[in-house]
């Protein structure tokens, strides 16, 4: 997707005016990147018409060249396309709150509604999960185990009770006992079936849910405005949450769903772990569809485990430029924590390309620096210059961790730089002199 925009501006470069002459080209490669992307065609021509019109209407910005501003204009209409705004979690406003859950079978509904009860208790919010899927008994038992891994209560009955029944129990169940939100997992088949909707129909009748999401998978083609369209029209959704974001997603099915139902898409799921649910940003999405890179998910993130983390004391340190091998160690722990190396990577702009033999080398990289540091004495992690000065030591640490004297003066001298980088950084941050740009 992001080579076909890039071709796009790249036919603009030089160019002092967009006219429609000049538009067609560059038009015609956002169209094919859209398609390629699985966006479905109606969307894609609505979409197309839209940014040539204003981009020929707009008049010309003292300072930014036309290709600029195309990609400005792309990116505002995506994140209209998108619905512009993050959209809240609506919750009751009085009595306890229900979110009914349907989609196709696979898509990850059960992952996510303990993926929301997570969320959810974050916020402070008591949930209670409830088991509406009875065809296999084993969809009964894998949310009985994500709720347990998460804390909270399952409600389920047996497998010769309706769905609708269940539901309605499992909600009278949740106001005795005071508890503010209920999440109903549901039934999903391979493809829309009438059987399927019939049940999602009877199933919101009971609950009278606030929320109906549509659970959607990131991955699905051009089907996704279809499929959204028809849950919509047949039960009514308040909105969808967009999973597997984590994997080779084109990106198709997020900018579809708002364009064909009217409703938004409020969260995203992108991984198998519990916290990886996070609401959804128009802007962000745009970006990384762009191949901006997802960079302010990344800083957040960073930020939320860097808060648990002794951020504090760590930037003391950084700004005394005392880093030492243990606040080595302490980073490169926090990204681990972060998620694996690939996930960071795709956030980053330009790393999108990055192949998964560079990542896998990059992930080794950090184990492989790990190793030598856990074979430095205490002193030697805390007083760098030790092992600066010391060959003697640079080869015990080396034989101990299984790698050259080499790789082991390497770590060193890269300390060393960093320490430096760090200086020059403060020296910018507090107004001094800007470094050179040579690194
Ligand atoms: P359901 O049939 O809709 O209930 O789907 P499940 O919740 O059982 O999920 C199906 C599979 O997708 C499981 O193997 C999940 O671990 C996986 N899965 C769910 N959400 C995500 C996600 O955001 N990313 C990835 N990579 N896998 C997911
Ligand atoms: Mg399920």
């Amino acid at each position: 997707l992001t080579t076909g925009f890039e071709t796009a501006w790249n036919k603009l470069r030089g160019v002092d005016v967009l006219t429609k002459e000049n538009m067609v080209e560059p038009m015609r490669d956002i169209r094919r990147a859209l398609l390629e992307a699985d966006v479905s065609l109606p969307v894609v021509r609505r979409f197309v018409q839209s940014v040539t019109d204003r981009a020929i209407g707009t008049d010309v910005i003292r300072g930014v060249k036309p290709d600029q501003q195309l990609v400005k204009i792309v990116r505002d209409e995506l994140v209209q396309l998108m619905g512009g705004e993050v959209s809240d979690l609506v919750f009751a406003k009085s009595g306890p709150t229900v979110i009914l859950l349907a989609g196709l079978q696979g898509v990850g509904k059960t992952t996510v509604c303990a993926k929301l009860a997570f969320y959810l208790k974050k916020l402070g919010k008591s949930c209670m999960l409830v088991a509406g899927d009875v065809y296999r008994p084993a969809a009964i038992d894998q949310l009985k185990i994500l709720g347990e891994q998460v804390g909270v209560p399952v409600y389920s009955e047996g497998t010769d009770v309706k769905p609708s029944q269940i539901a309605r129990n499992g909600v009278e169940e949740a106001k005795k006992k005071k508890i503010d939100v209920i999440v109903v997992d549901t039934a999903g088949r391979l493809q829309i079936d009438k059987a399927m909707m019939d049940e999602l129909k009877e199933v919101k009748k009971a609950v009278n849910p606030t929320e109906v999401l549509l659970v959607v998978d990131a991955m699905t083609g051009q089907e996704a405005a279809a499929l959204v369209t028809t849950f919509n029209i047949e039960i009514g959704i308040t909105g969808a949450i967009l999973t597997k974001l984590d994997g080779d997603s084109r990106g198709g099915a997020a900018l579809s769903v708002k364009e064909v139902s009217g409703k938004p898409i409020k969260l995203v799921g992108r991984g198998e772990k519990m916290d990886d649910l996070e609401l959804f940003y128009p802007d962000r999405m745009a970006g990384r569809i762009l191949g901006m890179g997802d960079v302010l998910s990344l800083v957040e993130k960073a930020e939320e485990v860097m808060k648990q983390e002794d951020a504090e004391e760590m930037q003391k340190k950084i700004m005394s430029a005392n880093f030492d091998f243990n606040d080595f160690l302490k980073q490169t722990r926090t990204v681990a924590k972060m998620g694996s190396m690939s996930k960071i990577l795709g956030m980053i702009p330009g790393m999108s390309k990055v192949s998964p033999a560079q990542i896998r080398e990059a992930e080794k990289n950090l184990e492989f620096m790990e190793s030598m540091i856990n074979a430095m004495y205490p002193e030697e992690r805390e007083k760098p210059e030790l092992l600066a000065q010391s060959r003697e030591r640079r080869r015990r640490v080396a034989k101990e961790s299984q790698k050259t004297e080499q790789q082991v003066s390497q770590l060193v001298a890269q300390l060393f730089e960093m320490r430096a980088r760090m200086k020059k950084l403060m020296g910018v941050m507090q107004g001094g002199s800007i470094p050179a740009l040579s690194d």
